[in-house]
Order: C-alpha cells, then sequence, then structure tokens
C-alpha cells in the first residue's frame, strides 16, 4: 500500500524497515521516520531520474525524505572551538610582545 506524506511523497513503508525518533528540519520537530520506498521523486538532475523508486527514510508528519545513508551519519553538532590553554595563552601574548619589540626596534632604527 502507498501512503501519501505530507503533500509530495508517496512511499511505502518497508516492513521490518528502520523506524527511528530524528529531528526533522521541515517539521522543526523530533518526529518519527519510517523506512520507505519512495515513488515519484523525479528530478531533473539526472542522479535522480535513474532512480525513481528507492528506499529513503521519511518523516511520517510531512513526508520529508532522506537519504538511508544521510540517516545513519546524522548530522552531528559541530564541535565547540576550543578555549585555549592558559599556557597557550601567554605563549600567544608572549609572540604579540614579540612583535611589538620588533617593531619598536624597527621604528626606532
Ligand atoms: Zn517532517
Amino acid at each position: 500500500m502507498w501512503i501519501i506524506f505530507g503533500n509530495r511523497t508517496r512511499a511505502k513503508p518497508v516492513e521490518g524497515g528502520l523506524r527511528v525518533k530524528r529531528y526533522c528540519a521541515e517539521c522543526e520537530a523530533a518526529t518519527t521516520w519510517q523506512e520507505c520506498e519512495v515513488k515519484d521523486r523525479v528530478h531533473v538532475f539526472f542522479v535522480d531520474l535513474f532512480s525513481m523508486k528507492q528506499r529513503r527514510l521519511v518523516c511520517t508528519d510531512c513526508g520529508e525524505d532522506v537519504d538511508l545513508d544521510e540517516a545513519r551519519t546524522a548530522p552531528k553538532p559541530k564541535p565547540a572551538p576550543r578555549a585555549l590553554t592558559a599556557k597557550e595563552v601567554k605563549a600567544k601574548n608572549a609572540d604579540i610582545e614579540a612583535e611589538l619589540a620588533a617593531l619598536k626596534k624597527r621604528l626606532k632604527g
């Protein structure tokens, strides 16, 4: 049985397929995603023309779908930039001071 999720994806849930809670950018919420056979996805781009039927993970709320591979490698939040250690700050300051000293020397000379 083909189900239309949202208003764009015609999909057939895969029996025993992946079913996960996942963040949906379209719904802007965590929703249930179901592994589906997706039809009707004909794109102008040549890659998709050859894959009119494919396994994708579909948001059961809005029909947004993603590659299964993409779903397996869920977008991870970027690691926060590491704060400099006290030692590194000291080294950096020392560098700046050395540069300043060199500059002063050049200006005097
Ligand atoms: Zn959604």
